[in-house]
């Protein structure tokens, strides 16, 4: 058995880690508990923000990351049915990194392991699934592994994704997503470094740059997967060509279904995320769209209010069931803020647009067209995705030496 002073996090995605890391700078002694054998899965998106990269340069750390190869985007083009707009620009944000970073996630979390591995406090164990929580008169305290073994601690923190085992002890609100995605690879032609939209009719594109490959995400209506298959996949391929003519070679790159793996999208938040002894943030505290490409710098952004709020009573030994509520006192309003913008972009743009159904479908929104034209506004969709609504900054303490 540990030692119930430790703090146990469930799930090693961007905000276990980050979670993690932080309060063993702060001398709490912490494991980390991640399900799988590594950190390389596809469907977590690839954005490293502003916000996240100015929690780095806050930790010291942002030099050392940005040597992991990477690539820079600073604005957002969207191509709606041939023409070229461009609709979100971060250049100009007085922050230490005013770009987004281009790295595939695993590369990331890597890089904050490894910074991990320097703190004496900070544990991970990989290949290590929790299957349920240990609860002691009314307070959870602490976990029960696959393999039927029991972990105590005086706090754990659920960061295990919008799957998460604390759901089941917390009540939560679905808010409904009208999209699913399908997500595939296809070699790049050509150089230049971009996050790409393409609108072409009723369907959406989302391209992102991996350096040789554009990581595709063809969006599709919520349940309309297996229409779509049932059509065939040499129909889908043609589908794709007929939005992205720049994706060539499809007959090699996607032969059959196996090359497609469908993410389901859901947008939804837990009402409270905490009880005694067990704290739930991230995307298991509120699972974000695809949309605007922000739910790991939200989950970030989660992990630092977390460990502000709790670090320095935790290293001292302190209880913490009194405090837990603050973490979502502090990220409740973005968290509602953010979900809300995204639910309008999907009612308002992506449910039209995929039913055929907006007015004008040569029209890009009145909201497109204007950033497009006004090079002044495009600052605002920059300063949202790249700063963020109530920036944390880090102010738990450093007792790592
Ligand atoms: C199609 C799609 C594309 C996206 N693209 C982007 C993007 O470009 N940019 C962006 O910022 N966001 C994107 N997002 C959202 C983003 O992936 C999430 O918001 C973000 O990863 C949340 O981080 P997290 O640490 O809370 O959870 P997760 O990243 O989901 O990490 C949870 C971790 O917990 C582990 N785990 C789960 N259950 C257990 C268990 N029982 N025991 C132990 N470990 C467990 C998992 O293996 C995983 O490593 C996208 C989402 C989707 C669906």
């Amino acid at each position: 058995m540990n030692d119930p002073s430790d703090v146990l996090i469930v799930g090693g995605g961007p905000a276990g880690m980050m979670a993690g890391y932080l309060l063993a700078r702060a001398g709490v002694r912490v494991t980390v508990l991640e399900k799988h054998a590594d950190f390389f899965r596809d469907f977590r998106g690839d954005t490293v923000h502003p916000s996240t990269m100015q929690v780095l340069e806050e930790l010291g750390l942002l030099a050392e990351f940005l040597k992991r190869p990477h690539h820079r985007i600073d604005r957002a083009a969207l191509t709606w049915n041939g023409r070229q707009m461009i609709i979100g620009d971060l250049s100009h944000l007085n922050m230490a990194a005013p770009f987004i970073a281009m790295m595939p996630q695993w590369d990331f979390l890597d890089f904050l392991r490894e910074q991990g591995a320097k703190l004496p406090g900070f544990s991970l164990r990989m290949s290590a699934p929790v299957s349920g929580f240990i609860e002691e008169a009314g307070r959870i305290a602490g976990v029960r592994l696959g393999d039927g073994s029991e972990l105590r601690a005086h706090l754990t923190i659920a960061c295990d994704g919008r799957t998460s085992l604390a759901r089941a002890m917390l009540p939560l609100e679905s808010l409904g997503a009208p999209i699913d995605v399908f997500w595939f690879a296809v070699p790049k032609q050509g150089q230049g470094h971009e996050l790409r939209g393409v609108v072409s009719g009723p369907q959406l594109i989302v391209m992102i740059d991996r350096g040789d490959y554009w990581q595709c995400a063809f969006v599709i209506a919520k349940g309309g997967a297996e229409a779509i298959e049932a059509r065939g996949i040499a129909a889908f391929r043609a589908a794709i060509l007929a939005a992205a003519p720049e994706l060539t070679g499809l007959e090699t790159v996607l032969p059959d279904w196996n090359k497609v793996s469908l993410l389901s999208v859901s947008l939804d938040r837990l009402t409270q995320w905490s009880r005694p002894g067990l704290l739930a943030i991230g995307d298991a505290a509120h699972a974000m769209s695809p949309v605007g490409g922000i739910g790991i710098n939200l989950a970030i952004q989660d992990a630092v209010a977390t460990a502000n709020a709790l670090a320095a009573a935790l290293a001292r030994g302190e209880p913490v069931d009194a405090l837990l509520a603050k973490v979502q006192a502090r990220r409740w309003l973005p968290t509602r803020l953010v979900q809300g913008a995204q639910r309008a972009m999907h009612e308002r743009v992506l449910r039209p647009l995929l039913q055929a159904d907006l007015a004008n479908p040569k029209q890009p929104p009145l909201a497109v067209r204007l950033f497009n034209r006004f090079a002044l506004l495009r600052r605002i969709p920059g300063y949202l995705i790249g700063h963020g609504i109530r920036m944390e900054h880090v102010r738990s303490p450093r007792t790592d030496g």
